[in-house]
């Protein structure tokens, strides 16, 4: 019972382009990770690949399809201003998705008591009908969706402290009281949205907007102080985490300062919260990171704490 690994050759493959921030070195860091020695014997199986129906749970089917079709044999194609596509792009954005919905089903057999996805690309800006930063198919979306329509549950909570807010998966989550969104993200930053008063309903959706320069004080408040209790009310049967590591304060992207100590104190903090609420599982998904060692030392605090070592 311990912490599974979700990955896939495939999400290499995808090709954004030259000095693109989210690139596939980013995976081949996370890997390095995974062979350090306090990691190297974590189970790591193969991500497969999530159908069209998983992905229509929260993206319009027509969207799904066009992306799919959109793929190009050769060169890049544009699906918003930093989202691109290449031929590779196809097994990474299926697999990303379908490593979500696979460590869901392992979890939920009890086969581990928690996993994480070491995928790319990103999900959480991806919204119903639109790619968006570097996002495809909402990974952690669909897996929540997964877990409900496949596994019978009935409430799937989301933390997601990627330094962005994750607006895709707000917009997938806001109508439906049974889903609930946290999220910690500095505000001004794109892509802009995630204020304190955009509620979702019955408050399904809690936003913890961080001024830039803000810190580990100001991050370990609002999960201590807001993030904890409302997940704690919701009473999720499953907890799913948006893990980006770009609020690292090595990170080029933003200025929200959080420490490895940070990352491996919010994972702690989620991991007692589930072995309370939902018997401790919890599936984790690889989001944002554009540092080489912030996202290296960022992910190694975050399976430690998953791993409880
Ligand atoms: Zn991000």
């Amino acid at each position: 019972m311990t912490t599974l690994i979700f990955t896939h050759h495939d999400c290499l493959a995808h090709d954004t382009g030259p000095g693109h921030p989210e690139a596939p070195d980013r995976l081949a860091v996370v890997w390095q990770v995974l062979d350090r020695p306090e990691f190297r014997e974590l189970e790591r199986r193969s991500a497969p690949e999530a159908d069209v129906e998983q992905l229509s749970r929260v993206h319009d089917r027509q969207y799904v399809e066009a992306v799919l079709a959109a793929v190009p044999d050769e060169g890049y194609r544009r699906l918003d201003g930093d989202t691109l596509l290449s031929p590779g792009s196809r097994g990474a954005i299926l697999r990303a998705a379908g490593s979500v919905c696979a460590a869901v089903d392992a979890v939920l057999a009890g086969e581990a008591t928690n996993a994480f996805c070491a995928v790319r690309p990103c999900g959480h800006h991806a919204e119903p009908a639109r790619a968006m930063g570097f996002c495809v198919f909402n990974n952690i979306a669909v897996g929540a969706e997964h877990a409900r329509k496949t596994h019978g549950l009935k409430r799937v909570a989301v933390v997601d402290f990627d330094v962005h807010h994750g607006n895709g998966t707000q917009a997938m989550f806001a109508d439906d009281p049974d889903l609930f969104f946290a999220s910690t993200h500095q505000s001004p930053l794109y892509p802009g949205t995630g204020n304190s008063w955009e509620r979702g309903v019955d408050g399904n959706i809690l936003n913890l907007p961080l001024e830039p320069y803000s810190g580990s004080v100001e991050f370990r408040q609002a999960v201590e102080r807001a993030i904890l209790p409302a997940l704690e009310a919701f009473h999720p049967e499953l907890l799913l985490i948006s893990a980006g590591f770009d609020a690292h304060k090595r990170d080029p992207l933003a200025q929200l300062g959080l420490t490895n100590e940070d990352f491996e104190w919010v994972t702690r903090k989620l991991v007692d919260l589930a072995d309370r609420v939902c018997g401790g599982r919890v599936v984790s998904a690889l989001e944002g990171g554009y540092d080489a060692t912030g996202l290296a030392e960022g992910c190694a605090a975050h399976l430690k704490a998953l791993m409880r070592a």
